[in-house]
């Protein structure tokens, strides 16, 4: 018997998860909130490791076209002091493809290929143990009945609280995200302080980075510590009034380094959330989590890994266990993702204290002792 499996969320954990079962002839139904791939800007770039991101893109038998779109030379990485003073300038060597950069959009549409999403589709609740298997509740109060639904619904999973009642906390961080486009032509000056990588500058409970995407795209992020009640205000349609503020809380620094936030045009606000490290749940018969659903940490370079390692690796155990109840799978797959997941979100969680912390002398030396777990 063929069981029938969805997946709850179309970010990196639940492409994978679909496009490896897909490459082992397994059908499964994909639900995605957003109406359709491109209706909201995807993001900025992520470099993907090679023992993580680039191994599930593998299983997803994709790797080849990773390799021809992603983007080894962003893989540099430039330190500055508040000053402007180059503190640190690496680049990767010629044959460096330890962690290359790919455009987030483009990481989706190199997943989706031959994957069918049903677009639009908003899950507000999914209730186990029903009888006939496990029922997802959707916006426009439909229902419909799985054997499996594997929650990938990202950081306030929707999936989440049938199998956990944690919920994730502030980090005590605040990101602000802006963007430059064009910038070999419109910003010279900030195209040549970014590179071809990322440039970061750490102050006191501050930093700067900002990330080159592909077409001349430049995210910038400007991150601080700070209660979560004065910088969560969702109005940053004033976008001058957000430049001002933001130019106010990193005076002093130099002004090229500030010219990364003058010429930004619209500002996200991005509270940084994170679950507790090593979440776990008792194990609920027909429902799993991945990716940030299951163990949401700081933007260290490792979420989008993990997501995509987990999709291909809960796929490929499905696919191998054949026609049976993938229950057994899927609770084994578990204790496998959370022991990783713990190690990472230990890692990143530490790392965000000293990359945004009172001694800027830290971020530094975890940039010259960096060590990820694997
Ligand atoms: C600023 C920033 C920078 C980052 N940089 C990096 C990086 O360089 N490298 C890295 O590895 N990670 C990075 N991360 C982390 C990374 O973005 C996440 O860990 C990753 O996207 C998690 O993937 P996911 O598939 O679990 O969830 P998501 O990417 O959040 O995808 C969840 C999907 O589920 C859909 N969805 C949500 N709710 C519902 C619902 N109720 N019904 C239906 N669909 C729903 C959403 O629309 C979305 O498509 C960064 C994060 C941030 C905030």
């Amino acid at each position: 018997m063929r069981h029938r499996i969805a997946v709850i969320g179309g970010g990196p954990a639940g492409l994978a998860f679909a496009r490896v079962l897909h490459r082992h002839d397994r059908p499964v139904t994909v639900l995605e909130r957003e109406s359709g791939p491109g209706v909201r800007p995807a993001g900025g770039t992520l470099d993907l490791h090679e023992g993580l991101g680039q191994l599930a893109l593998d299983k997803a038998g994709v790797l080849a076209e990773f390799r021809a779109l992603s983007r080894p030379e962003g893989q540099a990485m430039r330190i500055l002091d508040t000053d402007g003073t180059v503190l640190r300038d690496w680049r990767p060597g010629p044959d460096d493809r330890a962690n290359p950069e790919i455009d987030r959009g483009q990481l989706r549409d190199l997943l989706l290929g031959p994957v069918d999403v049903r677009w639009g589709e908003h899950v507000t609740k999914v209730v186990p143990g029903t009888g006939d298997g496990v029922r997802v509740h959707f916006a426009d109060g439909r229902e419909e009945t799985f054997d499996l639904v594997v929650g990938a619904d990202g950081a306030w999973s929707r999936t989440r609280p049938a199998v956990s009642a944690v919920t994730p906390h502030y980090t005590g961080v605040t990101a602000v995200e802006t963007s430059l486009d064009d910038v070999d032509t419109r910003h010279p000056d900030l195209a040549r302080l970014t590179g071809d990588g990322s440039v970061a500058v750490y102050g006191v409970n501050r930093a700067l980075v900002a990330q080159r995407s592909s077409g001349g795209h430049v995210k910038v992020y400007a991150q601080f510590r700070a209660p979560l009640d004065r910088h969560t205000e969702r109005d940053t349609a004033d976008a001058g009034a957000v430049r001002s503020r933001l130019l106010a809380l990193f005076d002093g620094w130099a002004a090229p380094v500030l010219d990364l936030l003058r010429h930004g045009t619209e500002f996200v606000h991005r509270p940084l959330y994170a679950l507790p490290v090593a979440h776990t749940w008792t194990h609920v018969p027909g429902v799993t989590l991945l990716g940030d659903a299951a163990h949401l940490m700081p933007p260290l370079g490792a979420g989008a890994n993990l997501a995509l390692l987990e999709g291909a690796e809960l796929a490929e155990s499905i696919a191998a266990a054949g026609s049976g109840d993938p229950d057994e799978t899927v609770r084994a797959f578990e204790e496998r993702m959370w022991a990783r997941a713990a190690r990472w979100a230990g890692f990143t969680t530490a790392g965000l204290e000293r990359l945004v912390g009172p001694d800027p002398a830290e971020a530094l030396a975890l940039f010259d002792q960096v060590q990820p777990p694997g």
